[in-house]
């Protein structure tokens, strides 16, 4: 070892895939040392796949201190990130790598992080504690790949399956579970029989795990735009995760107008949710990221249903106060699960209006995106994903309701001509300030304010333009 040089590990591919030169550097370093390194996990999972550019990690013999002082000896920047866990990262040319030390043990979900870290003599056991066949993968560019559990057969197969017995790998962290899912999502593998088994019986665990841990897991599950697969192949696991959907499994929604319980209606409503995102049919880029409060409000839309459902003499039911109840135990599930503020908001404001009646005026339509406006809301996004959510939801109803599609890409499109002319449908939108009323004579106090409510309002209805100089007029006229 002592005589290898780049040059040595050039030009090796696994399934036609090079690491990075940084990381061919790292592992050179590392064992001109003595010491033993692959590179593990995601990297070989999705080289072998065919999939381009994950992170690295690496995985090598030597405590972090020896792997650290053979990065140093390179002149390899060295961050000490991990170290309490026998983690290190190298930051070569920019990228940064992480080198972890054969351990034992590991990736506690249920905040009892051990004290110490146990190690593992040999790359053999450090395989054995990873989680899904396919992620326990080692690949060396001279020694080649190292599968001691088939994970290149379940990725032919396209199988999500647990390294060793899965019960006992869902007690030992049960945050597994959900990775198992969000893999299924991303990977479109099926999870394997017994794992999938598994996921039933122990989803009951999830407790264990603290909830931010969860909510990262579902919102990674969401972005795979595979989230209505989830709930309709592993109900047992999602309804562990999120205990308020449980009651909607199964809930018969008595009406002429949904074909489904509440619970598939939601599974629908996802997945259309998911396609609108990826394929955007007002011409957007179709790469573009999916967005996540679009997927969180379809997820919990009808959250509140349940608990709002009455049935009329006709024995027709309804669920009166849905949209408002919903987006109050949305708000709460999502700060349980620690999602950021932002998402919170955009996501609460398309469930609090996803029901409400719409109707392609200029006035009706400019009434909702002052509904969908406020505080750093980017009203323009919300909007077209409020009719995404629309028609998702109308196309998880029964096929009677699906003309409706039409009349909401109609008012899209109007929408669309209401931003562009420079409507306004919010104070912030208008195109007269307070400043201007003062500067025209007007006594500053709450006046200001509802002479600018007044402008809106007379704009909105279309009585007045939203030009400075008319709406001035207006407003001191209506004033007097
Ligand atoms: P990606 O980062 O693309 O989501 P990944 O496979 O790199 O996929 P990470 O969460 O970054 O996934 O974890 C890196 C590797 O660590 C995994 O491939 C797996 O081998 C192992 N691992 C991570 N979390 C766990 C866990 N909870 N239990 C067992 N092994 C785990
Ligand atoms: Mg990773």
């Amino acid at each position: 070892m002592e005589h290898m040089t780049d040059i040595a590990f050039a030009g090796s591919a696994l399934n036609g895939a090079v690491p990075s030169a940084a990381a061919l550097r790292v592992l050179e370093a590392l064992e001109t040392q003595g010491l033993e390194a692959w590179l593990v996990g995601g990297w070989v999972r999705d080289a072998l796949m065919g999939v381009a550019c994950h992170d690295i990690d690496v995985c090598c013999s030597g405590s972090w201190e020896q792997s650290a002082a053979a990065l140093r000896e390179r002149d390899i920047d060295v961050v000490e990130s991990g170290t309490k866990f026998g983690g290190i990262t190298a930051v070569v040319d920019g990228e940064r790598i992480e080198v972890t030390a054969y351990r034992l043990d590991g990736f506690y979900s249920d905040g009892r992080h051990p004290e110490q870290v146990v190690r593992a003599s040999c790359v053999e056991e450090d395989l054995a504690r990873r989680d899904f066949t396919v992620n326990a993968m080692a690949w060396h560019p001279q020694r080649g790949l190292l599968d001691l559990y088939d994970g290149r057969g379940d990725i032919e197969r396209r199988v999500i399956r647990a390294v060793g017995e899965p019960r006992r790998r869902f007690e030992e962290d049960a945050l597994r579970m959900l990775r198992a899912v969000r893999f299924a999502c991303r990977l479109d593998f099926v999870i394997e029989e017994q794992t999938a088994k598994a996921l039933a019986t122990c989803a009951p665990l999830l407790d264990q795990v603290a909830r931010e841990r969860v909510g990262i897991e579902l919102n990674g599950m969401l972005l795979t735009r595979h989230g209505g697969d989830a709930l309709l192949r592993y109900p047992e696991l999602m309804c562990a995760a999120i205990p308020e959907l449980a009651a909607s499994r199964g809930f018969d929604q008595r009406t002429q107008y949904h074909a489904f319980d509440v619970y598939d209606h939601v599974a629908r409503v996802l997945t259309v949710a998911g396609e609108l995102s990826s394929s955007r049919i007002d011409g957007g880029d179709p790469t573009s990221p999916v967005s996540a409060s679009l997927m969180w409000a379809a997820l919990l839309h009808d959250i509140a249903k349940p608990d709002c459902f009455t049935v009329d003499e006709n024995g027709r039911g309804h669920f009166y106060g849905h949209p408002e109840r919903g987006a109050k135990v949305a708000r709460d599930i999502m700060r349980r699960f620690s999602c950021n503020n932002d998402l919170i908001r955009d996501a609460c404001l398309l469930i609090r209006f996803h029901d409400e009646p719409m109707r392609p005026t200029r006035e009706r339509l400019l009434y909702m995106m002052g509904n969908i406006a406020g505080e750093g809301v980017d009203t323009h996004r919300l909007m077209d994903e409020l009719f995404d959510l629309k028609r998702a939801d109308t196309l998880g109803k029964a096929p009677s309701c699906f003309y409706y599609v039409e009349d909401i890409e109609h008012m899209r499109a109007m929408t669309h001509e209401l931003f562009e002319s420079g409507e306004a449908y919010s104070i912030k939108t208008l195109a007269l300030t307070g400043g201007d009323l003062i500067a025209a004579g007007m006594t500053p106090g709450p006046q200001i304010g509802a002479a600018l409510k007044r402008a809106l309002e007379a704009t909105m209805r279309g009585e007045v333009a939203n030009e400075r100089e008319d709406l001035l007029a207006y407003a001191i006229s209506s004033s007097c």
